[in-house]
């Protein structure tokens, strides 16, 4: 059998056997595969779940994977199921995405009466993707929504991320955009994770990667410019929002610091001893923050207490 030698009749009338065939075979599978699940005869194959028994036994996508499996437990929840699937009127993917929807409700205590869920499979049954993509989100509860998170590869450096957060959480995003001027999401997000991580490895007494003043410093370029509030002829000659720190304002600190960290505890007044990696850090206002390199806004810090106050800074 070589298609090259079809005439264009002969062509298409073996291409649409072909797809019968291949749909008869998806829902003959399907078939089995409730089989499986019911009898959990995955297991006697070491499978702990229909999933893994589809993805890594008989080697579907996960994607695949979870279409397949997705359309058996609505075939098993909703028998009419089974006669939509074989007539063509609900696809495999519709039938996933119901189910998906299903399961959510459920989870967090929303279940959907039979007569909902068949309502809403009549419904999806005559709509393409993204229509049941509307529909369904529409007909979701503020509970599951809430829950509900997506991450999607849109190509090989990029990943769309959607979840829905509460308004308290939308009024903290507001308040850092404020004061860190106006800075995009991405950016808010990225910066966000890299003090959880920083915070996050220290806690658990991991290498404590200086990703911080790494980040501070790529944004140099990139933040606005706001209006120059100080005076031209500072004696600091100081560039505004710029992390340039010129020659005298340092010796002026690095003589009032006198070689020691400058940190101060203020619940007990004492004064950090640690002589060790001492670096510049703006003091008190960072300079994340819009914070001047000059002399009453830096000291001289040990490297933990530099980490610590750039962290802050993102969180005041
Ligand atoms: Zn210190």
């Amino acid at each position: 059998m070589n298609p090259k030698t079809f005439s264009d009749s002969e062509l298409l009338q073996k291409t649409q056997v072909a797809s019968k065939n291949e749909k008869d075979a998806t829902l003959e599978l399907l078939k089995y595969l409730i089989q499986v699940d019911e009898r959990r005869a995955y297991a006697t194959l070491a499978c702990s779940s229909l999933f893994e028994y589809v993805h890594r036994i008989l080697g579907y996508s996960e994607m695949q994977t979870s279409e397949r499996v997705n359309s058996v437990r609505l075939m098993r929840a909703v028998p009419e199921v089974e006669a939509k699937i074989e007539s063509g009127d609900l696809s495999m993917s519709t039938a996933s995405q119901v189910q998906r929807f299903l399961r959510q409700e459920k989870k967090v205590g929303k279940p959907v009466s039979e007569a909902e869920t068949l309502n809403l499979i009549e419904t999806c049954a005559e709509q393409s993707k993204r229509e049941v993509e509307k529909t369904l989100f529409s007909r979701s509860s503020e509970e599951a929504l809430a829950t509900a998170e997506r991450t999607k590869t849109v190509s090989e450096s990029l990943t769309e991320l959607k979840f829905l957060i509460p308004d308290s959480t939308f009024q903290k995003l507001k308040e850092v955009k404020d004061l860190i001027g106006n800075d995009s999401l991405k950016d808010i997000f990225d910066q966000a994770l890299d003090v959880l991580l920083a915070q996050t490895k220290k806690r658990k007494g991991m290498e404590p990667k200086s990703t911080f003043p790494e980040k501070e410093k790529a944004n140099d370029g990139s933040t606005s410019e706001p209006t120059d509030s100080s005076t031209p002829n500072s004696p600091s000659h100081s560039k505004p929002n710029s992390r340039f720190i010129p020659m005298s304002v340092k010796r002026f600190v690095n003589l009032r610091a006198k070689n020691r960290c400058e940190f101060i505890d203020e619940s007990t007044h004492e004064r950090c001893a640690s002589t060790h990696r001492l670096q510049f850090d703006h003091y008190p206002l960072p300079f994340a923050l819009g914070g001047k390199s000059t002399e009453a806004n830096l000291r001289k810090t040990c490297f933990q207490h530099n980490q610590k106050a750039a962290m802050q800074g993102f969180f005041f």
